[in-house]
């Protein structure tokens, strides 16, 4: 590598930052705030690499890519643990998220070619003299910008795809995982020896110099509110965007649903990683007729379950954030809701203990907005058909669970979201084949699976003449017989018959 390939050095950053462990305030890490400067210049060594990165082909981006997936796979165990200390997650489920992150690794290195190289299309009727075809390019650099609740699986489903797909990357994790991203960078640079994956850390200002520094692509996974604040910044310079915003995913239980399970998918999805899912269950729908036994499962299995320092559910990792649960329990609470396990959040807490609420108001904020912790509630309706009206019924449609032995399908059919679990929750996320995105209020674009890979490129259509068309349409010497031959032949094949 010559100097002038190298990724800038940090001598130039006089601020730093504290990174804080979430469950002892201890400082985890220092790390340092990049400025506009220095992100421009990162943009810039990315956009000079993209060019060496692109012309690698399918094949050799493929080995690079390999040679990071082996290196995250054999030292799993370390990065798990920062990003424990990090977010405060247990470490098992840290080393779920990162053979995840891996396995996305390996099927965006992997499928690459095949989703996005030259493909012949067919021409149609009327341009049959002709050879179509498509292939799917890089855009360039992609700036990702990332979360602190999946630190790893979530950034890992733009970088890995954007780096197949033969873009450079330049990522921005969150103020709360800056150790995180530089591990993942550090390890990229260990296995590969190129800048194609560069990170810059710092707050807000640092993404916001991003989205402002001459990428091809923002990948945004994040609140919603911040997620508008990059569309408009984008729009400045129309750089597209993806928008992971947040959600208030739905989990429908019908009457012949296997309820010990339906309640046990309810708990994990509501209270796993603290509740900080943007895909976790928030609401609960039941069918009146297995309510009772559902409500009497999961009160059961919620009781056992403890927010504690090495527990299964660890601190909420944003402090900020535990004003915004205790405001929707204390309000749904005030509003004739009741906690059936758990209650009003104390001042002071790190740790949000499981709660479960009952009768609460649809137009509460606890059904209504993203809570963001380890609660959920849950409500009784006279049938599927109530059900799926309210699960429908919020700005948010990112996941969405059903249980029921017969009807899965046909709920899920039903339902206004971009994703769905059946008889399981979150599966679709682990799955590197599907799409993972939402509509409306959740965002848009896709990660993971081929619309994954083509998020980050741009189709480029070839038409080439094989041979000289029967009628010569494109041209000033167009006669008028031919547009009469051209009107016959529309109307014989589109102006009559069911097809
Ligand atoms: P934000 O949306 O504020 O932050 C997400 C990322 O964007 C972070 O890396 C952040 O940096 C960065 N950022 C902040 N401001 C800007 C800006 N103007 N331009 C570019 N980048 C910017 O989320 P928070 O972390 O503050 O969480 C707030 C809420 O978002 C949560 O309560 C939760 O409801 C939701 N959320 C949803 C997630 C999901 O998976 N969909 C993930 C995380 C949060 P920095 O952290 O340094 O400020």
């Amino acid at each position: 590598m010559t100097t002038t390939d190298a990724a800038p050095t940090d001598t130039a950053a006089a601020a730093t930052f504290d990174s804080l462990s979430p469950a002892t305030g201890e400082v985890v890490g220092t790390h340092p705030i990049h400025d506009d400067a220095h992100v421009a210049q990162v943009v810039a060594v990315a956009r000079k690499e993209s060019e060496r990165w692109r012309a690698l082909s399918f094949d050799g981006r493929k080995k690079a890519l390999v040679k990071w997936r082996k290196v995250i796979a054999s030292r799993m165990e370390e990065l798990a643990d920062v990003m424990s200390k990090e977010t405060g997650k247990p470490a098992g489920d840290a080393l779920l998220e990162v053979a995840l992150a891996v396995d996305h690794l390996a099927w965006a290195a992997s499928h690459a070619e095949k989703v996005l190289k030259r493909r012949s299309v067919s021409p149609g009727l009327l341009m049959v003299n002709q050879a179509a075809s498509v292939e799917y390019r890089p855009l360039g650099v992609v700036g990702v910008i990332g979360p602190w609740n999946y630190p790893v699986f979530t950034p890992m489903g733009s970088i890995a795809y954007a780096l197949a797909a033969g873009n450079t990357v330049v990522f921005k994790p969150s103020e709360y995982t800056p150790g995180v991203g530089e591990w993942l960078a550090n390890s990229f640079q260990e296995a590969v020896g190129r800048p194609v994956f560069q990170v810059v850390t710092g707050y807000g200002a640092t993404g916001a110099a991003l989205t402002a520094a001459g990428v091809d692509k923002v990948a945004f996974t994040g609140s919603t509110a911040t997620g508008k604040k990059v569309m408009a910044a984008c729009a400045e310079t129309l750089t597209p965007v993806v928008i992971e915003a947040g959600g208030k995913d739905a989990l429908l239980v019908a009457d012949d649903a296997d309820v010990a399970e339906a309640a046990d998918a309810a708990l994990w999805g509501a209270c796993s990683n603290a509740g900080q899912t943007c895909a976790g269950v928030e609401r609960v729908y039941v069918h009146e007729r297995v309510y009772d036994e559902f409500l009497t499962e999961l009160v059961a299995k919620a009781e056992q379950l403890k927010a504690e320092p090495g527990g299964q559910v660890g601190p909420i990792t944003m402090p900020s954030q535990i004003d915004i649960i205790r405001r929707h329990v204390d309000d749904a609470l005030a509003r004739g809701g009741r906690a059936l396990v758990g209650g009003p959040v104390p001042e002071g807490a790190r740790f949000v203990q499981p709660t479960v609420l009952v009768d609460v108001p649809e137009d509460s904020a606890a059904v209504q907005e993203e809570t963001f912790g380890p609660t959920v509630t849950v409500s009784k309706v006279r049938s599927m058909d109530e059900a799926i009206e309210r699960a429908n019924g919020t700005r948010y449609a990112l996941g969405s669970t059903v249980f029921s032995k017969s009807q899965g399908m046909e709920i899920a059919e039903r339902l206004r979201a971009g994703m769905t679990a059946i008889n399981g929750v979150i599966s679709f996320a682990g799955i590197p084949t599907l799409p993972f995105g939402g509509v409306g209020d959740s965002g848009f674009g896709r990660i993971h699976g081929p619309d994954g890979l083509r998020e980050f490129t741009y189709p480029h259509a070839i038409a080439r003449q094989r041979f000289k068309p029967a009628m010569a349409l494109t041209t000033f010497r167009r006669t008028a017989k031919e547009e009469a031959q051209l009107t016959k032949v529309v109307r014989g094949l589109y102006g009559r018959g069911q097809k």
